[in-house]
């Protein structure tokens, strides 16, 4: 086994130590002094400002208006976006920091306040020059939202089975369709959608799609009902019903049939930050239960004296630290040029799946108290569920980690 010394630069340093087929990273965080302190805004925004509004935002499910448009004043919120739009361009691990941050005072405010990033990353990755400065650059002049049209009513994990359809008609295409769970449908300014452009029902895939840029305001579009969730209630779900809607043909987003390719290569930019959102509410989980376990106390001591209130919390520091090295892992290939698929699986499955247990055992530490809504845990643990399901499943994320692992074993990566 050889051991190599990798990316002796930037802002991470992983020793990589490398057998035949797979190389293991270990990661030591160096932050540089615009990362920490565009972490210190975020930090101090979501400690000041998110974590005393967010009880309010979960119990009325009104968008975070205010919070958004402060976010946005402080460069919070389209640190991606490229210089050429008047973006900060950041890179993903610098914007997984600002994610951390929010999602430790509430995540359903701070994906209210970033899932824009989901709309926008089709663009940036794919858009061409006009798009980027017509449509990115416009949520940097103003504080607008995107969104992100894939799922439908009828299909999820399955982006195969869409049904959306677009129709090419002389210089435009005709949208008609519905698309369901789309985070800030309503608040939106623009969105991208996916729809099916193939009218031949044996199209590959990679062939049969396409993606759009669509504008709220255009005839034909129509949000419907805030969905009441379990949990990230600040954040707005809706379907979006496409009738007739008429697209201009420069609104294709890299070019016709090339949709379903878009889409799975947006995944890898954006699990990083959702990985990120789960390890911020494990830390909280963390932080609020070792609070907790030294003032509470049951047979004459403090709960944290007994071992098996003490081991759930060594588990919640273990889940917290992983989770941490596992986003950073994901967002620091991503800024580097390296296909981080693998890493961003793992990274949103391992994250969301800790998160969940963080919560959970979170309420258990505070007993009755606990399950209260008079307590922060109970919201925590509802709104740790959404991590293993949007931006593909956990069993989705295993899917996708078992094909690399078996891919590799047969020497296919
Ligand atoms: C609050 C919220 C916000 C969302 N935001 C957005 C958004 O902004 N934009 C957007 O496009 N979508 C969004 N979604 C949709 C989300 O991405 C999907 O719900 C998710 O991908 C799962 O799809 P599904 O709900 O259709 O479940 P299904 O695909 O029907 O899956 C149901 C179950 O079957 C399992 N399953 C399915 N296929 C397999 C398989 N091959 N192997 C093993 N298990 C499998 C799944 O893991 C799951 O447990 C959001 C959803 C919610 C609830």
């Amino acid at each position: 086994m050889n051991c190599n010394l990798l990316f002796a630069s930037g802002n991470l340093q992983p020793i990589a130590r490398q057998t035949s087929r797979f190389t293991f990273y270990i990661l030591k965080p160096q932050l540089s002094e615009t990362q920490r302190s565009i972490q210190n805004v975020a930090r101090t925004f979501a400690r000041e400002e998110i974590l005393p509004a967010a009880k309010k935002y979960d119990q009325t499910g009104e968008f975070p208006w205010p919070l958004f448009k402060k976010a946005w004043s402080l460069g919070l919120t389209n640190g991606h976006i490229p210089a050429h739009c008047g973006g900060i361009e950041h890179g993903l691990f610098t914007g997984c920091l600002v994610v951390e941050e929010l999602a430790y005072a509430c995540t359903g405010i701070q994906l209210a306040l970033e899932s824009t990033n989901l709309g926008q990353t089709p663009l940036y990755m794919f858009g061409n020059n006009e798009q980027q400065k017509k449509y990115l650059g416009r949520l940097v002049e103003d504080p607008l939202i995107a969104a992100y049209c894939v799922t439908e009513p009828g299909a999820g994990s399955d982006v195969n089975g869409l049904i959306t359809k677009a129709e090419k008609k002389g210089d435009e295409w005709i949208l008609n369709g519905q698309k369901m769970w789309i985070t800030g449908a309503g608040v939106a300014n623009w969105y991208f959608v996916l729809a099916r452009t193939s009218p031949d029902p044996k199209s590959p895939p990679g062939k049969a799609f396409t993606g759009f840029i669509v504008e709220r305001d255009w005839i034909g579009v129509q949000p419907g009902r805030k969905e009441i969730n379990m949990g990230q209630r600040a954040s707005d779900t809706r379907g979006v019903t496409f009738n007739d809607v008429r697209v201009p043909k420069e609104n294709v987003v890299g070019g016709e049939g090339n949709g379903f390719k878009i889409v799975m290569s947006v995944f890898d930019h954006t699990r990083p930050p959702t990985a990120a959102a789960a390890t911020g509410l494990s830390q909280r989980c963390l932080e609020e239960s070792a609070r907790y376990s030294l003032e509470r106390r049951a047979f004459g001591v403090p709960i944290a004296q007994h071992q098996a209130v003490s081991c759930m919390l060594a588990d919640m520091a273990i889940g917290v630290e992983l989770s941490r090295m596992a986003w950073m892992r994901s967002a620091y290939e991503v800024d580097n040029g390296k296909r981080n698929t693998y890493a961003a699986s793992i990274a949103k499955c391992y994250c969301a799946d800790i998160a969940n247990k963080c919560a959970a055992d979170a309420v258990q530490i505070f007993g009755g108290n606990g399950f209260n809504s008079e307590y922060p845990v109970e919201k925590l643990m509802r709104d740790a569920k959404i991590l293993q399901i949007y931006e593909g499943t956990t069993q989705i994320q295993r899917v996708i980690i078992a094909r690399h692992v078996l891919e590799t074993a047969m020497g296919i990566n």
